[in-house]
C-alpha cells in the first residue's frame, strides 16, 4: 500500500477503491498491516458495469480470504469515482463508468456479507491524507486530487464538506476557453490540466498518442515545444483555479495528489508561484504534495470501513 503510512491497531478490513481503468483492493489485518494488494482492470459493460463492479469487488473480497485465512474483516471500505451520496449509499452518476442511481452500499454489503463503508474516491483519499498524510496539520485545507480527472476534497475547521457529494467539484471550474469538457461545458479546469487532459491534448496537436502524463513530461524536459505549450497551460489553469479556492475558502493549505502529483516539484514549484503571482491581500496557502500517493484511495477506504466497524461494535 505504502511503505511509511501505517494505520495502526484497530479492526481487520478489506478495502476497494474503484477507478476509471482499474479496482484496486487490500485486505488489512488488525495491526493495520496490509497483507496482500491486488488490482484487476474495471469491467466496462455499459449498464451492467456497476453490477460488474460489485461482482469483481466480491470476487476479489473471497480471493484475499482464501490466501489469508487467519484474517477476518469485520467490514469493507468500498469507493468510486463520479458523484456519489454517502449517506444514501448510492453512486449517483459516473460519466466515465456509466452509471446512475446505484445502490452500491446495500449491493456490495449483501455480496460481501459484511457492513460496507461506501464513499467517493477522491473525498476518502482526502480523508486519508487529512488524518495520516501532509493535511493533517491543517484544519482548514483542500486536498486535490489530479487524475484522469479533477476534484477536490474540502476541510473547513478540521471537519470534512460534502453538500450531498457536490462540493469540491473544481475540475470543472472555467479556466480557459477551451476544449471541450465531457461535462458538456467548455475550459474547464479538467479539459485542460487532467493528467488525461495533457495527454489528448498532446495526441490532438502532434497526432503522436503517449502513454500517459509521465511521458509528455518527459518532452517538456527535453524541450519539445508542444508539450512545454500544453504543460504551461495546465500550470496556469491550475493556479487560477486555485485562487478562485483561496478567495472563497482561504484554505491553509493546498495538498495536491493523484498520479499527476508524481511530477513532485515539477508541478508544485510553478503552480507556488503562479497562484502568488495571482494572489493580493489573500491568505496565502501552503501548496504541498500528498504523502498518502496513489495508496490514498486504498487508505480512505481502510479507514471509513474501520470507522464503520468500530461504530458498530460500540
Ligand atoms: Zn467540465
Amino acid at each position: 500500500m505504502t511503505a511509511d503510512i501505517l494505520l495502526g491497531a484497530g479492526p481487520a478490513v478489506l478495502a476497494f477503491d474503484v477507478g476509471g481503468t482499474r479496482i484496486k483492493g487490500a485486505l488489512l489485518d488488525d495491526a493495520g498491516r496490509p497483507r496482500e494488494e491486488v488490482r484487476v482492470d474495471t469491467p466496462h459493460d455499459g449498464e451492467r458495469t456497476a453490477e460488474r463492479v460489485v461482482e469483481t469487488v466480491a470476487a476479489l473480497a473471497r480471493e484475499l480470504g482464501g490466501r489469508h485465512p487467519d484474517v477476518a474483516p469485520a467490514a469493507a471500505g468500498l469507493l468510486v469515482p463520479g458523484v456519489v451520496d454517502p449517506v444514501a449509499g448510492v453512486g449517483i452518476h459516473s460519466e466515465n463508468l456509466g452509471w446512475r442511481d446505484f445502490p452500491f452500499r446495500d449491493r456490495a454489503a449483501a455480496a460481501l456479507g459484511m457492513p460496507v463503508a461506501f464513499d467517493h474516491d477522491v473525498r476518502d483519499a482526502g480523508e486519508a491524507e487529512h488524518r495520516v498524510g501532509a493535511a493533517a496539520e491543517y484544519d482548514d485545507v483542500l486536498v486535490v486530487t489530479i487524475g484522469t480527472g479533477i476534484a477536490a476534497a474540502v476541510f473547513v475547521g478540521g471537519v470534512g464538506y460534502s453538500a450531498g457529494g457536490l462540493a469540491g467539484e473544481i475540475g470543472h471550474l472555467r479556466v480557459a476557453d477551451g476544449p471541450d469538457c465531457r461535462c458538456g461545458a467548455r475550459g474547464c479546469l479538467e479539459a485542460v490540466a487532467s493528467a488525461a487532459a495533457l495527454v489528448r491534448r498532446y495526441e490532438h496537436r502532434t497526432g503522436v498518442a503517449l502513454p500517459g502524463a509521465a511521458e509528455l513530461l518527459e518532452l517538456v524536459s527535453g524541450g519539445d515545444p508542444h508539450a512545454t505549450e500544453i504543460w504551461d497551460d495546465a500550470l496556469d489553469a491550475l493556479a487560477s483555479a486555485f485562487s478562485a479556492c483561496v478567495a472563497v475558502l482561504a484554505p491553509q493549505a493546498i495538498v495536491v495528489g493523484g498520479g499527476l502529483s508524481d511530477a513532485g516539484d515539477r508541478l508544485i514549484a510553478p503552480v507556488r508561484e503562479r497562484l502568488d503571482a495571482l494572489l493580493t491581500f489573500q491568505r496565502r496557502p501552503v501548496l504541498l504534495r500528498a504523502r498518502t500517493g496513489s495508496a490514498a484511495g486504498l487508505l480512505g477506504a481502510a479507514l471509513a470501513a474501520r470507522d464503520l466497524a468500530e461504530a458498530r461494535r460500540a
